[in-house]
């Protein structure tokens, strides 16, 4: 079979592997059709590591997959050949304390795909144990499916922020989080929703999900629309979905007396900055997001029966020989790029 790897900073390969075996009853042999490709994949890419993960050698990169069943083991019991999924890219020891208590996001034993150490979804084959599948609801397609990841990110960061019903709410990044984070707060009732990127066609996108209020960061700052626009009081909670300095700056900036920074972007040099008169004055609590927990089923019900084009954040599409250029869109944030996918 076909898979991508990552063989060193800016170069990917395809090269010929064995299709893996099943080795457990309850394992899946899943063929992967789309694969979307993550900010995180992009640090892999251009940085070699994130904090203190680091690419050794090669790697298979990519964690948002959808494909079909091509082989269910014999103790699998919701699936079969043929059936369209989408994959939960975390497997989860589901023994330890962290996963007791219903965070298989923070367990210590984690296999995620397409982190150092462990290959990724970018190749046409991919052992799977069955808990870590969802089926597709009819009328999804695969990039869909590779959707409900990112989505499944920006609900569970919502719902751990505790958002209200009519609360304002200020993003920092219009990228595929940051989107997210946008159409999860807009389900959950959010009041008044600002937004900033540097891109405009993001900016876009997220007038079409529902924000009241958009920012083109070169010209604008966040923070002092938002100051302005809601006379002074700021909003209940500040996302930070970009990762950079001044994005976690805004996020604390941004939020009311008592208000709340929710952080999901990951710092390139691994080190986060505020300012600690703006926190501590205004009792800020600064919650962070890992990854997901529970919540693929979810996304993957609303990515179905929502109304609002949460789907058209998939706005390219590459063959496998193409990831390279692929990377490079993705990384360069150009051509209007949202969420790239590459088909297998
Ligand atoms: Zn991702
Ligand atoms: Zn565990």
């Amino acid at each position: 079979m076909k898979a991508l790897f990552l063989t060193g900073k800016k170069r990917v390969e395809i090269v010929d592997i064995p299709v893996p075996e099943i080795m457990k009853d309850t394992d899946v042999l899943v063929r992967i059709r789309s694969v979307g490709i993550c900010g995180s994949d992009i640090h892999y890419y251009n940085e070699g590591r994130i904090g203190d993960q680091v690419v050794e050698g090669r790697i298979i990169l990519g964690h948002e997959a959808a494909g079909e069943v091509a082989e269910a083991g014999k103790g699998v019991t919701r699936f079969r050949k043929g059936d369209r999924v989408a994959v939960e890219p975390g497997i989860s020891c589901g023994k330890c304390e962290q996963c007791l208590r219903g965070k298989p996001n923070l367990c210590r034993k984690v296999v995620f795909l397409g982190t150092p150490p462990v290959d990724g979804a970018l190749r046409e084959y991919v052992v799977m144990p069955e808990s870590n599948l969802y089926g597709l609801p009819e009328g999804l397609d695969y990039n869909q499916g590779v959707l409900s990841e990112p989505l499944a990110i920006g609900l569970y960061g919502v719902k751990l922020s505790g958002l209200s019903v009519c609360d304002d709410v200020a993003i920092a990044g219009a990228g595929p989080i940051g989107l997210s984070v946008l159409f999860s707060a807009k389900t959950a009732g959010a009041g008044r929703i600002f937004i900033s990127d540097l891109c405009k066609a993001r900016l876009d996108m997220a007038v079409k999900l529902g924000a009241d209020r958009t920012v083109l960061a070169s010209c604008e700052d966040l923070s002092e629309v938002v100051a302005e626009e809601t006379g002074g009081r700021g909003v209940d909670i500040g996302y930070d979905a970009a990762g950079k300095r001044e994005t976690f700056i805004q996020s604390t900036r941004v939020a009311a007396t008592g208000g709340k920074s929710v952080i999901y972007g990951i710092p390139e040099d691994d080190r986060m900055e505020f300012e600690a008169s703006v926190v501590r004055r205004k009792e800020l609590s600064i919650i962070n997001v890992r990854r997901s927990a529970h919540m693929t089923l979810p996304a993957l019900d609303l990515i179905g029966r929502s109304r609002l084009p949460f789907s058209s954040l998939v706005t390219h599409e590459f063959g496998i020989e193409k990831a390279g250029e692929a990377m490079e869109i993705v990384s360069g944030y150009s051509d209007g790029v949202i969420k790239a996918v590459i088909k297998l």
